[in-house]
């Protein structure tokens, strides 16, 4: 009896507390909605109109891994959102500054189950893209799920959904970041939770957190800081959106501009039907947010459902041999190389994500029974070329990188990779690496494989391959062969060029980490022009 009367009280005192922490959600929530405008206020809004500006930078693009992040881009935009319909029109002016300078003018609309782009706005078109005249494609599942979710990270109506739907509410307890404590709640949305942290002299939200997977940290937490909240048509905005990448600021938006329900025209929240039919829903499995996201900041993303190729355009990954037993993985956006040794083989870069390197060792195995991956080498720390890091380590294989990346390699894999959607959790920590100072050679006794630290303008410690017996080179970034040759010779393909008179290598050939393969003659000839 005793034990079950305390029990009783045991359980009663859980109960009372999840209900006290339930009733402390829904009082930060209901103070919140006050904050912005109130429920009336809100619930009367049927759309809304927002100008603004948006600044970008992007941290694993930089010149010195770990460095410098490089500034990516400079856009104006106006948005439109029908709050009854959940249709969503962004329209862009996009200045690139990084990898090249550029403009891209383009049209987003988002609705609950499709998303479209008109325009071009990105490097990296696809098929569905370049076929369209005027240049126009549906969204990918994965860029629609990314849109929907920022767009109601962003929402002025987001405490009021989260008022009225209480069953999706928990307690967060406190989150302290920047040594400010916020009393904070849970969120569960459609496909992401979002963590809400309140001001608590003004109640209004704070912070709006995700906890993302990034290929190249791992375990990412991606922030929303709103501040500067200014009254726009009646409603409380916040005129200031700092976006922080664990900690880090990567994106900043500025309001300029906001109105509730002026009328918009219906078609301009209108997909066309000829991309509307057969366009992607969001995706039911993990949506690696970070990827998609950040590829747009500097305008080279691949909108597709597979993030390594474009699905309409190619049937996926395949090798293509270009002397016996060097393989290039072609087929999408980023390209590897693989070596054939006596009893292993060795890698060049893992390119996207570990779904990309898991494709790569899966059709290694098939194609190279018994031989494992001993070295991986990567060319740089660009995060579109080592995302894939995780998977080849995971195996057993050996780092190599460029002097001055070891480090910074070494705190990779050392970060908690939880979240990873395609590799189990392990300790990569003791992964060995070796850092090429100058040059490196690896041999089987019959094959040699060289690897070269060459001063550039695109990375530091930047290493390209070389295959002696079959004459060939491999480069990433620095020279994407098979594109036409510029005029002119330009600074990355010079510096490939003095880096292979330094080290007094002849190649014939050279395949690319994009591109495809070319002669090297050409670019030798223009460099000494
Ligand atoms: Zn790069």
């Amino acid at each position: 009896m005793k034990r079950a009367a305390f029990l009783l009280a045991v359980s009663l005192a859980v109960v009372s507390c999840a209900t006290m922490m339930g009733q402390q959600s829904q009082a930060l929530v209901s103070r919140a909605v006050e904050a912005v405008g109130g429920a009336d206020k809100l619930a009367a809004v049927k759309t809304l109109s927002v100008k603004g500006t948006v600044r970008q930078w992007e941290p694993e693009q930089s010149m010195v891994a770990g460095g410098e992040m490089r500034f990516a881009c400079d856009s104006t935009f106006e948005a439109v959102v029908d709050v009854g319909s959940r249709a969503a029109r962004i329209d862009w002016v996009r200045k690139f500054a990084y990898p090249a300078p550029r403009t891209f003018t383009f049209s987003e609309i988002v609705t609950p189950e499709a998303g479209y782009v008109a325009g071009i706005d990105s490097n990296g078109r696809t098929k569905q893209s370049l076929d369209a005249k005027p240049p126009a494609h549906a969204m990918s599942g994965l860029r629609l799920a990314a849109s929907q979710r920022e767009l109601l990270r962003n929402s002025s109506l987001l405490t009021l959904e989260m008022l009225k739907s209480p069953d999706r509410l928990s307690s967060a307890g406190d989150v302290t970041v920047g040594g400010v404590s916020y009393p904070a709640v849970d969120y569960r949305g459609a496909a992401q939770t979002f963590t809400v942290m309140f001001d608590r002299t003004t109640g209004l939200p704070a912070r709006i957190r995700t906890l993302d997977y990034d290929s190249v940290w791992g375990d990412v937490t991606y922030d929303l800081v709103l501040s500067d909240w200014k009254a726009m048509d009646g409603l409380q905005v916040a005129t200031t959106r700092k976006y922080e990448l664990n900690g880090r600021m990567v994106q900043e938006v500025k309001i300029t501009e906001g109105k509730v329900n002026a009328p918009i025209a219906a078609a301009r929240l209108t997909i066309p039907d000829a991309f509307k039919a057969g366009a992607s829903k969001p995706p039911t499995g993990p949506v690696p947010y970070q990827w998609v996201i950040r590829r747009q900041f500097i305008g080279t993303y691949l909108d597709s459902d597979v993030p390594s190729y474009d699905t309409r355009a190619t049937p996926g990954l395949r090798f293509a041999e270009l002397a016996p037993g060097v393989q290039h993985v072609v087929g999408g956006s980023h390209h590897g190389l693989i070596v054939e040794m006596r009893d292993h083989l060795i890698v060049f870069d893992a390119p996207v994500s570990d779904w990309h390197s898991n494709w790569v060792l899966g059709a290694a195995r098939a194609k190279f029974p018994g031989k494992s991956v001993k070295y991986l080498v990567l060319t740089h720390h660009h995060m579109d070329h080592v995302g894939g890091v995780r998977a080849y380590v995971a195996q057993g294989a050996t780092l190599v990188v460029g002097k001055g990346n070891g480090e910074y390699f070494r705190k990779v894999l050392a970060a908690p990779s939880t979240r990873n959607p395609d590799l189990a959790v392990r300790d990569l920590s003791r992964t060995e690496i070796i850092e090429v100072a100058d040059k490196r050679v690896f041999t089987d006794g019959q094959r040699e494989v060289h690897a070269y630290v060459i001063e550039n303008p695109h990375a530091a410690g930047l290493l390209i391959g070389y295959i002696p017996a079959a004459r060939l080179g491999f480069s990433t970034d620095i020279w994407s062969p098979g594109a036409p040759l510029p005029d002119k010779i330009n600074p990355n393909l010079a510096a490939l060029v003095a880096g292979v008179k330094k080290a007094g290598i002849s190649p014939v050939k050279f395949a690319g980490g994009h591109g495809s393969v070319a002669d090297y003659a050409p670019l030798a000839a223009l460099a000494a022009k």
